[in-house]
């Protein structure tokens, strides 16, 4: 941060001026000192928010632990946790009081009443950075502690981390504790990092990485060190002398009066800023550190506890008694074998796998929560408070209608799109053919949007391969990354319905096209490593309890149209490529789903889809037709040669003619074939010399069948 901005390196120059002069206020006589300072009692009250930010998992922290967090956090701030009992000897009288009360805050950004908690349903929590810093509160108003399950790369290692003053000034989006969830109450993590928020440096100084070489915070009454791992709370840390041998610091008051203060000669492994796991204290002058970085106006630390933000955030009034907020997550599927989703959205109607809601409603003691389901579905009880199992006898999108109650009201969640129950009708099989020409092609279909952000399937007019302006589009296109979230780790379903795939032997394809294009991915912040996207095939043969990867595409092989750092649409038929994958045995069923995963990377743009068709052949090759009734014509888009391929009927005679749009003829021929056999013929770029649409129509015994040709 300091590369970007080297304006942080004025501010830090700044504070330990101001740290020095307060100090001047404090050591006439330092060691005989029991308090800070005589004038300087003034409480310091803080409201802070703390933001879970969540995929359900085990970082989806209880209200009620949280709560009990932040008032031993409290407590330590007030130095008044108990385990300061056991500081050694020589550090007993530098044990500080930083005089802060913490609170969490009662009144929200928007003047609605809260209980200091909010909820982020996110995949960051996994990939999370500085981009997980979700809906910060403005930091100059309270202070934002955000827990998350795993930390990205760039803070790969960590338990949590915070910005000084001087770097949040900079970069206030950045302000504020970031931690996984399972550092919630352990040891003194958060205060740790709320020393941080108010300037502490580590004992050992300005790095992280204890010890490495004596080091020293610019705080007097901490001896320089070296600083300890987090397992070296030992005696010997205790009573480290490395760098702390004859530790005196000469001081002059602020009427000329010199004394000398000796400091201990060992290191003081049980402050709070040091790794070891008996932080238990922070010493006097970091205290003074902390309060002279709540009197700056750096980062706007000063405006925490002014009395018209503790009344804008109601930070000193009781937690108030609050309705629940109803809420629920979907789990894995139950019965018919063991499913392969941590999260199943999709399954079969009256499928003997059945959709687990879980019951998540929080912000209080909930009392009953009452569930309705559409589709056909029973009704659970009124206990059902954890989880309720379910499964929908009406096939399509389930509404779930959710309410939770407490003693202080009701919440109601309605989701009209909660998880599909899907038809067992096929579509159909061996030739079958979709163009998306149509919305209503893909009406069964689902599309799932996860996370509910930009990062979504959608059905697109305005772009195909097929020339009819229609096809199926997956929006990855990053605008707003660069502020707000890089979509690396997001992820969303495109489910095909059932096809009938039962007997089909040999090679047997899903044959589609695809355009694509990605970012040069800059920008995208410090310590963010590019991500690119990639597109998963899955197969499912239990009705979408347990799916298998057959496919999938990756990186430049996706982005076929190269980088384009403006939103991405295929323009010109050479900008979409064949894409074939053969479909294994074990899923050529009577009841086969296809399932397309798209992992969005955080250099990536949109992504589109046309033209997919089930066939024995692949695309980059040829296709075959099944009587007459469809064929193949690949390439398509076709830049030179192209083949049209069809099965000879009993009859063994085909004609097949090629129209332009203006429908003049171009090419006509009579063929006399072996009844039954495959033919291909292969025709030149010159009989469809102009680049556009053509119709390219087949007629096999008596079946006339008509596909469109697009060239370029
Ligand atoms: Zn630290």
């Amino acid at each position: 941060m300091v590369k970007q901005h080297p304006e942080i390196l004025q501010y830090e120059a700044q504070f330990e001026q101001l740290i020095a002069n307060n100090l001047k206020h404090v050591v006439g006589s330092v060691g005989s000192k029991t308090t800070i300072s005589p004038s300087d009692t003034t409480l310091f009250d803080i409201p802070l928010v703390v933001h879970v930010v969540h995929d359900y998992g085990a970082e989806f922290l209880a209200d009620d632990d949280i709560y009990e967090a932040v008032k031993y956090w409290a407590v330590v701030f007030m130095g008044a946790n108990s385990d300061t009992s056991g500081v050694i000897a020589p550090f007993k009288k530098y044990i500080g009081n930083a005089r802060i009360r913490l609170h969490l805050a009662t009144i929200d950004p928007s003047g609605h009443p809260t209980k200091g908690v909010v909820r982020h349903r996110s995949y960051l929590t996994s990939n999370a950075d500085d981009q997980a810093k979700l809906e910060q509160w403005p930091q100059n108003k309270y202070i934002n502690v955000w827990f998350i399950r795993q930390f990205g790369a760039s803070a790969a290692g960590a338990a949590a981390y915070a910005i000084y003053p001087s770097s949040a000034a900079m970069d206030p989006a950045s302000d504020g504790v970031i931690c996984l969830y399972n550092y919630l109450n352990y040891d003194k993590c958060v205060p740790h990092e709320l020393g941080h928020v108010l300037n502490l440096q580590h004992v050992w100084g300005n790095n992280n990485s204890p010890g490495t070489a004596c080091g020293d915070d610019h705080v007097d009454d901490t001896p320089p060190t070296m600083g300890h791992s987090p397992s070296g709370c030992t005696a010997s840390a205790i009573y480290d002398a490395t760098c702390a041998g004859s530790y005196l610091k000469h001081y002059t008051n602020i009427s000329g009066a010199d004394s000398i203060e000796d400091y201990p000669d060992t290191t003081n492994a049980q402050n709070i800023m040091d790794y070891t796991y008996c932080q238990e204290m922070f010493t006097k002058g970091q205290c003074v550190r902390m309060r002279t970085a709540l009197t700056s106006a750096t980062a706007g630390r000063n405006n925490l506890y002014s009395a018209g933000n503790l009344a804008a955030t109601g930070a000193t009034a009781p937690m108030p008694d609050l309705p629940p907020v109803a809420e629920y997550s979907v789990e894995r599927a139950l019965g018919g074998g063991t499913a392969t989703d941590s999260r199943c959205y999709f399954l079969t109607f009256n499928n003997v796998g059945s959709f687990v809601f879980a019951n998540r409603s929080w912000n209080d003691t909930i009392t009953s929560v009452k569930w309705t389901f559409s589709n056909g579905a029973s009704t659970p009880t009124a206990s059902s408070m954890s989880s309720v199992t379910n499964k929908f006898s009406v096939p399509g999108w389930v509404t779930v209608n959710q309410t939770a109650t407490s003693n202080a009201g009701t919440n109601t969640y309605v989701n009209a799109r909660a998880v599909y129950a899907a038809d067992t009708a096929v579509a159909g099989g061996y030739g079958y053919a979709q163009n998306f020409s149509t919305l209503a092609s893909v009406s069964n279909w689902p599309m799932f949007n996860f996370f509910e952000n930009q990062y979504k399937w959608n059905y697109y007019t305005g772009a195909s391969a097929d020339g009819d302006n229609g096809c199926v589009m997956y929006r990855s296109f990053d605008t707003t990354a660069k502020i707000t979230a890089t979509p690396a780790g997001d992820h969303d379903d495109f489910y095909t319905p059932a096809f009938d795939l039962s007997g089909i032997t040999g090679n047997f394809y899903m044959n589609f096209n695809t355009s694509a294009a990605r970012t040069s991915g800059s920008g995208l912040g410090w310590g963010t490593t590019i991500v690119t996207d990639s597109l998963e095939i899955d197969a499912t043969t239990s009705g979408g309890v347990r799916w298998t990867k057959i496919g999938g595409i990756s990186g430049s092989s996706l982005s076929n149209a190269g980088t384009i750092n403006t939103e991405f649409k295929p323009t010109s038929a050479s900008q979409w490529v064949s894409r074939s994958i053969n479909i294994p045995a074990a899923y050529r069923t009577g009841n086969t789903f296809f399932r397309f995963r798209y992992w969005p990377g955080n250099a990536g743009n949109n992504f589109y889809m046309d033209n997919l068709h089930l066939m024995p052949f692949a695309a980059a090759v040829n296709e075959l037709s099944l009587d007459g009734s469809s064929f193949g014509i690949y390439p398509n888009p076709a830049s030179n040669q192209f083949s049209i391929v069809y099965t000879a009927g009993t009859e063994g005679f085909a004609r097949l003619s090629i129209k332009d749009l203006t429908g003049r003829v171009v090419y006509d021929s009579k063929k006399n074939c072996t009844p039954g056999t495959q033919v291909q013929e292969l025709l030149d770029r010159s009989i469809v010399p102009y680049a556009g649409l053509y119709l390219v129509t087949l007629i096999v015994d008596g079946h006339v069948s008509t596909q469109k040709l697009v060239v370029y």
